[in-house]
């Protein structure tokens, strides 16, 4: 099968311009102006991108087959009390297929590269807020459930989100005058919300048994590691994983107690905030995108360095 597909030719890091340029790769670069068939193809061959489309497209389905048989088997419409998990899992659906997309497309043009990632970057801040909305629901602990910190922990999440995918987007139009501000902001960007989220969590981990510990640590310690961007997506992926398998598991340990302890959860603090949130990232994006496409091709790539790999 594979020798039907005509292989793509690769470059080197010198050959293919500044802004395709990643951390360490020296080789194996798709061409700068891909058309979408040359990138789909490019998928079965060994790039620079290939692992990184794979790790996070194959588990995509393992997330969406999760939120299927909550969805379908669980009668999860009729019970509010499911609400918070199925939108933790569609938010563990969307951030690896927009991430799977963007390494699969990010060679079709500068700006293609740009509006890609800034999908990407939108799906990563819906999957904290999913995180948040869930942590919020069945992870918060006992001597915080009703305080004023839990009434505004999903408010100040969407927030978050919000400011998240701003400074994520913002960040790729610093890369070129100030590689390092782009890098510190994009780590901030995602780093804030993260460890806003992880509050109730760490609270939980420093005040129980160790059988507690253990469910929660794997979810929340993997997700940040990682050196490179394969082994990035690998640990990230991992760590979801574990933090499903955490969140089901108080979900269900603490259903009876938390039905009486707390108000009923609501559309508008479970699905109606994640709606939000999507609705608003999207405006983000399209405003971000909307110089990039209306300015001319050439002013997005880098002068002669465009025309290096052609062939
Ligand atoms: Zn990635």
């Amino acid at each position: 099968m594979f020798s039907l597909i005509k292989l793509q030719r690769v470059f080197t890091v010198h050959q293919v311009p500044k802004a395709f340029h990643e951390d360490s790769i020296i080789s194996g670069y798709r061409h700068p102006r891909s058309s979408a068939t040359d990138c789909v193809l490019s998928l079965f061959q060994l790039t620079n991108e290939t692992l990184n489309v794979w790790t996070h497209f194959l588990p995509t389905w393992y997330f969406l087959w999760k939120l299927m048989t909550v969805l379908l088997m669980e009668d999860a419409w009729c019970d509010a009390y499911t609400w918070p998990l199925l939108v933790f899992l569609f938010s563990c659906c969307v951030y690896p297929l927009a991430s799977s997309c963007a390494h699969t497309f990010s060679t079709m043009s500068t700006r293609a590269r740009h509006i890609c990632y800034f999908f990407d970057y939108g799906a990563l801040s819906l999957y904290s807020l999913g995180s948040a909305i869930s942590y919020s629901a069945y992870v918060f602990p006992d001597a915080w459930l009703n305080s004023t910190f839990h009434a505004y922990y999903i408010p100040a999440a969407v927030l978050n989100t919000i400011l998240s995918t701003c400074m994520a987007c913002y960040s790729r139009f610093l890369e070129r005058q100030s590689p390092r501000l782009s890098k510190v902001l994009r780590i901030l960007a995602f780093a804030y919300p993260y460890l806003f989220d992880n509050i109730p969590l760490f609270y939980r981990v420093s005040f129980s048994t160790f059988n507690e510990i253990l469910i929660h640590v794997n979810g929340s310690l993997l997700t940040p590691t990682g050196h490179s961007h394969q082994l990035f997506h690998v640990c990230g992926i991992i760590g979801t994983h574990f933090q499903m398998k955490a969140i089901e598991a108080d979900m269900v340990l603490r259903q009876s107690q938390l039905l009486v302890t707390v108000p009923p959860f609501t559309f508008n603090n479970t699905v109606g905030s994640a709606l939000v949130c999507v609705c608003i990232s999207l405006g983000i994006i399209c405003l971000y995108s909307l110089p990039l496409l209306c300015g001319s091709s050439e002013t997005h790539t880098t002068g002669t360095e465009g025309k290096k790999c052609e062939h």
